[in-house]
């Protein structure tokens, strides 16, 4: 297909090695190690991944972004594209990605495969319900919400307040009729009457627990920690005293083991785990990125969103639980978010106007000045679209020379690996120059409202936190249950530092609302509510399933 035709067409047009020879060849994975999910994908089983735990390690690079817009900036894409250029300057090296869900592949932002000639194959199946590891999560967070409900029905042994009750329900979809329902309606063979609703399952707690466990038994423990509810004493009530968290390891065992597919350029890629950065922690398994450090000498992977939301919880989250480090960071800037951010309107970003790129690169500055709290100097990987004007684009080169950080032209959307080579070799470069030291944003036993705080301070730049009511009721009590050294995961828009999505640039001196606080004891953090986010998205006006269908010889139409 020519350059710039639909994704899904240069995806479908790609060759695919069977995985297993590509497993072998590529990264010396012995075909027993592999559970193959037909000839193109197949998980890595848990016990190999277990027998490389003291290979040596390889190098992490983490890419993250800028402020997006609504389409996305290209991390995803970035990240396929320069494994594909670090692979063709000769080193070995793999991606680690999330999987999709199917709340955006349906509703506005679309698959999250990468695109043009960056993408990992086989790209529909990646992006619809892959190798059902989505469906696992949510049938065990259904069996617990049944569980849980069941237990009310039956007399209620553990004293459990309905009222209390925090366990919600999840489905991967966008439906915004469900943030709010009531259950156990129609008389006593029916339920016991509570008022309670549905989040996306990217945003599930049993998400980020197989997101971060490091093996089976850290993955029950975890699932058995699962508060639920509260007793009428207050005292918390886990998915362990309910006897769930077996069962509910059982349906999870093969969505713990990592993904392997391959890049159009036959290039080994992890895709694994799922949570969004905006409502939960953003990042792909802990399994994957560990195994894939062990298979290969550097190790690419994404943390979504800009780097105000994916890089802090991945530095925050992810690297504070499993001891992971990144050794060089990419931020990924496009011309389009710039512009966005210089306050361009949505219609008009196709307009080359270099005095808005100019305006919006003060968020390009922001993210920079950020990451280097953390100890990070980030190479500027400018992901390249065809409209890009070169007055644009030195503009973007000026202002990342001004900040003495390295910038390269990527065009792997357009050409490949091939056009990555630059970001390859400086990403090569920056690795053989040694690892920074990274500094995580807080102590673990700084108070929770504390954490919050500095979060806001030094990453959104706000002014002031303000705590509802019920979230600092929340906190004390989170505190007082023992649960005060852990990390915060921050629920707010992923489009500006503040929670106004329309504050764009580099908003300061805001006030970041925390609306409510809710208990991860399983995953090993607190989320804050912070502003309008809601925990299960709606769908817009038209979204893009009304173009999505299968043409008469069955292929899928209208996925991008
Ligand atoms: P992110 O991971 O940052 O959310 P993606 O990599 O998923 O972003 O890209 C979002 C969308 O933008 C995808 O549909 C992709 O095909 C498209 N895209 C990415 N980079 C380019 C580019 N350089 N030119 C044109 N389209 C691009
Ligand atoms: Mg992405």
């Amino acid at each position: 297909p020519p350059p710039g035709s639909p994704d899904i067409e240069i995806a479908r047009a790609a060759s695919m090695r069977p995985i297993i020879d590509l497993a072998q060849d590529r990264l010396d994975i012995p075909a027993e190690a592999l559970v193959p999910y037909g000839h193109h994908k197949a998980k890595l089983s848990l016990d190999y991944i277990a027998s490389k735990a003291d290979a040596p390690k390889g190098k992490l690079v983490l890419v993250t972004a800028v402020t997006p817009t609504p389409a996305g900036e290209g991390k995803t894409t970035t990240s396929v594209g320069l494994n594909d250029g670090l692979n063709r300057i000769g080193l070995s090296a793999m991606v680690c990605l999330r999987e999709p869900s199917l709340g955006p592949c349906f509703g506005m932002k679309g698959g999250a495969a990468g695109g043009g000639r960056a993408q990992v194959l086989p790209m529909e199946d990646i992006n619809l319900h892959f190798n059902g590891d989505f469906h696992a999560i949510t049938a065990a967070h259904s069996l617990l919400a049944a569980i849980l409900d069941n237990h009310l029905q039956w007399g209620n042994e553990q004293n459990i307040d309905p009222r209390r009750i925090v366990w919600r329900r999840v489905v991967d979809m966008n439906d915004r009729a469900l943030r709010n329902i009531n259950v156990g309606l129609g008389g006593v063979a029916h339920g016991v009457p509570r008022e309670t609703g549905f989040d996306i399952t990217v945003a599930s707690e049993i998400m980020a627990i197989l997101c971060l466990s490091t093996d089976i038994a850290d993955l029950q423990r975890r699932l058995g920690n699962i508060i639920v509810a509260r007793r009428h004493d207050k005292t918390a009530v886990t998915a362990r005293d309910l006897e769930a968290d077996g069962a509910m390891a059982v349906l999870l065992k093969d969505a713990l083991q990592p993904n392997l597919v391959q890049s159009i350029e036959h290039n080994p890629a992890f895709i694994h785990g799922g949570p969004f950065a905006n409502i939960a922690h953003g990042c792909n398994s802990v399994m994957a990125t560990k195994a894939a450090l062990s298979l290969c000498d550097v190790v690419v992977t994404e943390a979504g969103f800009g780097a105000d939301l994916g890089a802090e919880k991945f530095l925050d989250i992810k690297c504070r639980q499993s001891g992971l480090r990144p050794d060089a960071v990419v931020l990924v800037a496009t011309i389009r978010a710039l512009k966005m951010q210089g306050g361009v309107a949505k219609a008009e970003l196709g307009t080359s106007d270099p005095a808005a790129v100019e305006r919006g690169a003060m968020n390009l500055r922001r993210h920079i000045e950020n990451l280097q709290k953390f100890g990070i100097s980030p190479i500027v990987a400018l992901n390249h679209f065809v409209l890009d004007s070169d007055e644009e684009i030195a503009v973007v080169m000026q202002v990342c020379n001004e900040l003495g950080a390295r910038c390269t032209i990527a065009k792997h959307w357009a050409e490949g690996g091939e056009g990555a080579e630059d970001l390859a070799s400086a990403v090569k470069e920056q690795l053989e120059q040694g690892s920074p030291e990274i500094k995580l944003l807080y102590e673990d036993d700084a108070p929770l409202t504390e954490k919050v705080e500095t979060v806001a301070r030094e990453i959104y730049r706000a002014a002031d936190v303000s705590f509802s009511a019920a979230a600092l009721r929340s906190i004390k009590e989170f505190t007082k249950l023992g649960y005060g050294h852990l990390p915060v995961c921050i629920a707010k828009t992923q489009y500006s530092f503040s929670t106004d999505p329309a504050a764009v640039g580099a908003p300061e001196g805001h006030t970041l609302e925390v609306r409510e606080a809710r208990l991860s004891a399983g995953a090993g953090f607190v989320v804050m509510v912070c502003g309008d986010i809601m925990t299960m998205p709606g769908l817009p006006k038209r979204p893009a399933a009304l173009d999505i269908g299968l043409n008469d010889d069955g292929d899928i139409v209208g996925l991008a």
